[in-house]
C-alpha cells in the first residue's frame, strides 16, 4: 500500500486548526483548468525542469536511451510520452535542474514523517490534513493513515473535491475530524467542460456531509471566466441554503502563479494571460453574495 507524495508540508497554518503537516498525494480523476496544483493531476512521478538552473550541458540528453530530451536554445524540451520514467537523465543532471517530482512512500513511511511533528500539533491544537490532487482516489492508503493518526489521538482534516463514490465516503467519515471541500461550478455539464467531470455525485456528497456531524467548510476557487459569474456564485449559495444544515463558506481567490507549473507540464493553461487576482472590494461583493442567504463566510 503506497503512493506517490508530491509534496509535505510542515508548519501549515491554513489547512485546518492549529499547526498542521499536509501531505499532498498525487493523483486526481479532475482536470480543472485553473489547477494550482498541476503537479498533483498525474498519479505517477513526473519529471520536472526549472530552465533558470540549467547549465545547457546536454548530460541529461546523452544519456536519455529513449530520445525524450532535446536541447534547444532557451533549454530543454521533453517529450513525456516516451519517458519511461527510468531515471538515467535525473541522475547524471549536475544542478538538479531536471529531477522528478514525487517519491513513492508507503503507509509506515508516511505515519513516520507525520509524526515528526506530533510535539507541534500538540501545542497547537492541530494535526495533519490529507490534501493532493485528491486524497480520496487513494481510499484504502487513506483509512490506513487515518486511522493510524486516530490511533493515536491526532486531529485530522482531509482536502477533497468530494468526486469519490457515497460509499467511500461514508466510510471514512468517522475518521475524519473536519473536510475541507471544494464546489467549483453549479451547473454539471459546464462542470464537466471545465473541471473534467460532472458534478451530481460531488453535490450528493455535500448533502451527506452536511447529514453527518463532522465540521465542514466549503471552499469555493473564484476564477476569472470560470466560476466567478455571479449566476455560478448564486447557484452554489442557493444549493448550500438547500442543505440540511448551513455549512461556512470560504471563497478562495485567483492565483495565476500555476502559469508557469502548466507551462513545465506541457499542459495548456487556460486562464487568460492578464487575469490577476481580484481586489479586496471584489472579493468582499462575491462573499456578500452568500452572506445575504445567510451563509457564514470565513
Ligand atoms: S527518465 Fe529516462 S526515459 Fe525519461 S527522460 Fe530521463 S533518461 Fe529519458
Ligand atoms: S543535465 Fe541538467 S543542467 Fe545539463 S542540460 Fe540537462 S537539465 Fe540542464
Amino acid at each position: 500500500m503506497n503512493a506517490t507524495i508530491f509534496d509535505i508540508k510542515r508548519f501549515a497554518v491554513h489547512d485546518g486548526p492549529g499547526i498542521r503537516t499536509t501531505l499532498f498525494i498525487k493523483g486526481c480523476p479532475l482536470n480543472c483548468k485553473w489547477c494550482h496544483n498541476p503537479e498533483g493531476l498525474e498519479a505517477q512521478r513526473q519529471l520536472w525542469y526549472f530552465q533558470n538552473q540549467c547549465l545547457k550541458c546536454g548530460d541529461c540528453v546523452s544519456v536519455c536511451p529513449e530520445g525524450v530530451l532535446t536541447l534547444e536554445e532557451d533549454g530543454i524540451r521533453i517529450n513525456r510520452e516516451l519517458c519511461t520514467s527510468c531515471g538515467r537523465c535525473t541522475g547524471v543532471c549536475p544542478t538538479g535542474a531536471l529531477h522528478f517530482i514525487g517519491d513513492i512512500m508507503d503507509a509506515d513511511t508516511i505515519e513516520e514523517e507525520l509524526l515528526k511533528d506530533l510535539p507541534f500539533y500538540e501545542e497547537s491544537g492541530g494535526g495533519i490534513t490529507l490534501s493532493g490532487g485528491e486524497p480520496l482516489s487513494r481510499p484504502e492508503l487513506v483509512r490506513e493513515i487515518l486511522t493510524r493518526m486516530k490511533g493515536k489521538g491526532i486531529h485530522t482534516v482531509v482536502e477533497t473535491s468530494l468526486f469519490t463514490s457515497s460509499e467511500v465516503l461514508r466510510s471514512l467519515i468517522p475518521l475524519v475530524d473536519m473536510f475541507l471541500s471544494d464546489i467549483k461550478i453549479i451547473d454539471s455539464a459546464a462542470h464537466k467542460e471545465h473541471a473534467g467531470v460532472p458534478n451530481e455525485q460531488i453535490l450528493e456528497n455535500f448533502r451527506i456531509l452536511a447529514d453527518s456531524e463532522r465540521e465542514v467548510l466549503v471552499r469555493i476557487p473564484v476564477i476569472p471566466g470560470f466560476t466567478d459569474a455571479p449566476g455560478n456564485l448564486e447557484g452554489i449559495a442557493d444549493f448550500l441554503c438547500s442543505l440540511s444544515r448551513k455549512l461556512p463558506v470560504e471563497l478562495m481567490n485567483f492565483n495565476p502563479l500555476a502559469r508557469d507549473k502548466f507551462r513545465i507540464l506541457g499542459r495548456p493553461y487556460e486562464p487568460a494571460d492578464g487575469d490577476k487576482p481580484y481586489s479586496d472590494e471584489a472579493m468582499e461583493a462575491f462573499r456578500d453574495i452568500f452572506r445575504k442567504k445567510g451563509l457564514a463566510v470565513k
